[in-house]
């Protein structure tokens, strides 16, 4: 979007005006940048808590966070788009696993069914080795797959649905949980849906930030929860800030999972085990 704002439409030719190259300097800034971001300790995984029925921990998202030594935070909607289009998010993606599958072994010896939920772009979705690279993480870290969910998003549907499927079949068989991150945000084919062999939809924050006051958004969440039902998938509410929210979701659905401020930001792996693990 803000790309939009230095470029001016004329004549139906989109015209590169000199406040543009100010921004693509800093875009292959950053691009460089974040090539070394994580050898040097830059990059961090934050972790936010998804509480259960009973406000019982079930586990947590895996956040990335860039603290760029100059910039200072970079927010991940900024940075995984560079790392996306520069293809860097391949290895900044199996860092990211690596990690957490890591952080989430240490965790299930304190409380075994934890579960750890980790963002996989659609980019390293649709790499060649993605299965390969998941397995080799797997087995080096030696997690159980079963603590632990990959979200993925329905744009990874858009293109190539067959090969889609028949990979997220691949990481279900290995014993891996899936989840559809953003549901409802985007191009959604019900009819591939129902043939998904998936755990768990992520009802967008979008439409939780809107109830219980719109409609409209109401109406959007209660049909996901009625979808989510008839397939026996766990739901997990993203965004949720306030009692009223919290009420409403819960007035829905008891065993839905709540992620959000209202019970706790992201924050790093020892602020979230003095929180939430220990005694
Ligand atoms: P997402 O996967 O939809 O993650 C949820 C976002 O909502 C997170 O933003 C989280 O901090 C924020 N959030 C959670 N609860 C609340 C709340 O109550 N209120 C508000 N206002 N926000 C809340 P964050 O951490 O900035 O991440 C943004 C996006 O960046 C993520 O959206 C995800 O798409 C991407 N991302 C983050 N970490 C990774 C990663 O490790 N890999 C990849 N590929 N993408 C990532
Ligand atoms: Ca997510
Ligand atoms: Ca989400
Ligand atoms: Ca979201």
């Amino acid at each position: 979007a803000s790309k939009a704002k230095d470029i001016k439409k004329k004549n139906n030719i989109y015209i590169y005006e000199p406040a543009l190259s100010a921004e693509i300097k800093s875009r292959r800034q950053l691009e460089h940048d974040l090539t070394f971001a994580y050898q040097k300790g830059q990059i961090k995984l934050y972790f936010q808590a998804q509480i259960g029925s009973g406000n019982q921990l079930h586990g947590a998202e895996t956040l990335v966070r860039w603290e760029h030594p100059e910039l200072g935070f970079i927010p991940p909607n900024k940075f995984i788009e560079i790392a996306e289009e520069s293809q860097q998010i391949l290895k900044l993606g199996a860092w990211i696993m690596y990690h957490a599958f890591i952080q989430a072994k240490a965790w299930t010896r304190i409380k075994p069914d934890f579960n750890l939920s980790i963002n996989i772009s659609p980019i390293q979705f649709h790499e060649a080795d993605f299965i390969q690279n998941v397995i080799s993480i797997m087995i080096e870290t030696k997690v159980d797959p079963k603590n632990i969910t990959l979200e993925l998003t329905e744009g990874i549907l858009i293109s190539d649905t067959e090969n889609a499927v028949e990979k997220i079949a691949r990481i279900v068989e290995l014993g891996f949980k899936v989840s559809i991150d953003d549901f409802g945000t985007g191009y959604s084919s019900l009819s591939y849906f129902q043939r998904l062999p998936i755990h768990e939809l992520k009802i967008d924050k979008s439409f939780i930030s809107r109830v219980p006051n719109s409609k409209e958004d109401v109406a959007i969440v209660e049909s996901i929860v009625h979808l989510a039902k008839t397939k026996d998938l766990r739901i997990v509410a993203e965004g949720v800030e306030t009692k009223e929210q919290l009420d409403f979701i819960q007035q829905q659905s008891a065993n839905i999972l709540i992620q959000g401020y209202y019970f706790s930001q992201p924050c790093p792996a020892k602020k979230f085990e003095k929180q939430f693990l220990e005694q």
